[in-house]
């Protein structure tokens, strides 16, 4: 089984477009959202809920106020300032559980957190696991790592032999945890400095990682020297450019419809998507034979 996941250094560089244009162009396929955090390709992809499961990690502390003398320790102690009026606001905690420790009359206990659900989903382009974190929830390496490893089930059962990634922004935790094992990464970046910089750092975490990488220079004919740039940027690193799509309103107007660019128009910006899938099969194609 093969797995692509497609990143970028950063939010908003049309990540998302492509990765639903993918959706619809593979055949054998489980369609994973790692990001998250701002979780948007079911917006492309209208899915129908087939599962939803809640998603447990980390702790918050817990008051019991029959047992609460309202000695005020705790909250002295807690250096979060996540106890007021001998309550725990569970946003605030840190789950440290130090105030389970001093408490003197064995009042406060630690309780699995509940922080977000993750879900198994149907589209008219395959299966989609996709999730979504409670709000000023943490942990989203945890719930990445749970959105690949449900892909990967289904991907086994059903007999998919290929699983397509949307993963998140940065270079943080959440992208470790979507990158880590993946057979190939896609950055798609655009030609602005922010970009170049950003791509830079995410290539640095995939040559950490030992991910083979692919690069998309999104909205390409923006500023030409700066593509020329990132070109040269990785031709120096030996990085191969999978895909430059010019920029078109009818990618904005095939958000707002919730169609996949490549289903909504037959254009420039189509054909370019549909070359760079080609080369991206043929590179995993090739990958299977290694
Ligand atoms: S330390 Fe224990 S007894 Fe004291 S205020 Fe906190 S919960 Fe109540
Ligand atoms: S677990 Fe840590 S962060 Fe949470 S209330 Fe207790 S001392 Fe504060």
């Amino acid at each position: 089984m093969k797995e692509i996941v497609i990143l970028s250094g950063k939010g908003g560089t049309g990540k998302t477009t492509i990765v639903g244009s993918f959706a619809a162009l593979a055949q054998s396929k489980v369609l994973a959202d790692c990001d998250v955090d701002a979780a948007d390709l079911h917006l492309l992809l209208s899915p129908s809920e087939r599962q939803k499961s809640e998603f447990w990690s980390g702790q918050v502390a817990y008051i019991d106020r029959d047992r609460c003398t309202e000695c005020g320790l705790c909250q002295e102690l807690c250096r979060f300032d996540a106890i007021k009026d001998f309550m725990v606001d569970p946003v605030s905690c840190e789950g440290c559980g130090f105030c389970s420790h001093v408490c003197p009359v064995e009042a406060i206990t630690m309780k699995e957190n509940m922080s977000g659900y993750w879900f198994i989903s149907d589209t008219k382009y395959g299966p989609l696991v996709h999730a979504r974190l409670g709000i000023a929830q943490e942990n989203s390496g945890k719930l990445v790592a749970a959105v690949r490893q449900q892909a990967k089930q289904i991907a086994e059962s059903e007999g998919e032999d290929l699983i397509i990634s949307d993963g998140p922004p940065g270079i943080g935790c959440p992208v470790i945890s979507s990158l880590s094992g993946a057979s190939l990464a896609l950055l798609v970046t655009e030609p602005t400095l922010s970009g170049m910089h950003d791509l830079e750092r995410v290539l640095g975490v995939c040559r950490h990682f030992g991910v083979p990488v692919l690069v998309c220079i999104n909205k390409c004919d923006l500023n030409e020297g700066n593509t020329q740039q990132i070109e040269s940027q990785c031709l120096s690193q030996g990085v191969e450019i999978a895909g430059r799509v010019p920029f078109d309103n009818i990618v904005s107007q095939s958000i707002v419809q919730g169609i996949p660019v490549v289903e909504y128009s037959n254009g420039t910006v189509t054909q370019e998507i549909e070359r760079m899938w080609h080369t991206i099969s043929a590179r995993l194609r090739n990958s299977s034979k290694e």
